[in-house]
């Protein structure tokens, strides 16, 4: 019985406790502004960690977007560069820079891959960055991954990123995706430099060239949640989680309970879905906020906690 599955559709792993804890370090939640009491998880993102939480809240399946940015990797590591090189000496450094972030990105996704085989109840959304990968590289190893490593979708992060949600390099990997019929979960919400990189808006013309792509607008716009119901109106191929905007709904620019909840309403309540953004939040907590909402009923919470993530995202 698919209503009384209960999907986590939104979580981050790291491959050792201390990676996990540097990307939460260096991620910090600014979008929605102050909130006094904000609900946070003591984990770093370990495999064991969320296979504990999954037993605790009956979660049988946890979809793992996992993310990378060249954009970051390189500015950490060119930051770290010794200051006396030659021109040629540093075109040199750039380019194994260049090479390592490709070989990083790949080993990430083949472990997220990896795991996902060794837990059943983990199904694998690979990054997908064409700052890593550039050309027909990323479209290439979206489409390995997914035919040879049972990848399930591809996970996007325009403003960790770096790029727009419709900038063309993208096309490739939406053609591959859309060819394939695995969905994209993209993060959303305003950027530090205001370019609107993965805003709603940013997402329409997108949605318009691949209408029979699935696109998973997460966080429901975020800090940007106000241009989320044009979007979901215009678009019937764009979907939503929930996670992160459910913990900040006592801030200075997120919705309230009300608001959020009218938000899902008039989106249609079959077109969201729970995901905790674990390791920054709690699966608990996350199912919690979920039925604690206004406005909609017990049965539409109960599909937003699982059986709307199988149907949207095939699992
Ligand atoms: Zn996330």
């Amino acid at each position: 019985m698919t209503d009384m599955i209960r999907v986590d559709a939104h979580v981050h792993l790291y491959r050792t406790r201390e990676e996990g804890s540097t990307e939460k370090r260096g991620y910090e939640v600014w979008e929605y502004g102050t909130q006094t009491d904000i609900h946070e998880t003591e984990c770093v993102g370990t495999v064991d960690e969320l296979l504990v939480q999954m037993e605790a809240t009956s979660i049988s399946k946890a979809v793992i977007v996992n993310l990378f940015s060249a954009k970051v990797n390189r500015q950490i590591a060119v930051a770290a560069l010794p200051e006396q090189l030659t021109e040629s000496e540093k075109g040199q450094r750039l380019a194994d820079i260049n090479a390592w972030i490709r070989d990083e990105i790949i080993s990430f996704n083949r472990w997220n891959c990896d795991i996902s085989r060794q837990n059943s109840g983990l199904v694998p959304f690979v990054a997908a960055d064409v700052n890593a990968l550039p050309g027909p590289l990323c479209a290439q190893h979206v489409r390995d991954m997914v035919e040879n490593h049972s990848a399930a979708g591809v996970k996007l992060h325009g403003a960790f990123q770096g790029f727009d949600m419709s900038d063309e390099r993208l096309w490739p990997t939406y053609q591959v995706c859309q060819e394939l019929a695995v969905p994209i979960i993209a993060h959303s919400g305003p950027d530090r430099d205001s370019k609107g990189f993965a805003e709603p808006r940013a997402f329409g013309r997108m949605l318009k060239a691949f209408p029979q792509l699935r696109v998973v607008i997460a966080h429901l716009g975020g800090g940007s949640w106000a241009q989320t119901l044009e979007i979901a109106q215009t678009y019937p191929n764009a979907y939503f989680d929930c996670c992160e905007i459910i913990e900040w709904t006592r801030s200075t620019n997120g919705p309230t309970d009300q608001q959020l909840a009218q938000l899902i309403r008039d989106i249609g309540p079959d077109r969201v879905m729970m995901g905790s953004d674990f390791p920054w939040y709690d699966l608990d907590h996350s199912i919690d906020r979920v039925f604690s909402l206004p406005l909609l009923s017990q049965e539409e919470k109960e599909r937003i906690v699982g059986a709307n993530a199988v149907e949207i995202l095939g699992l």
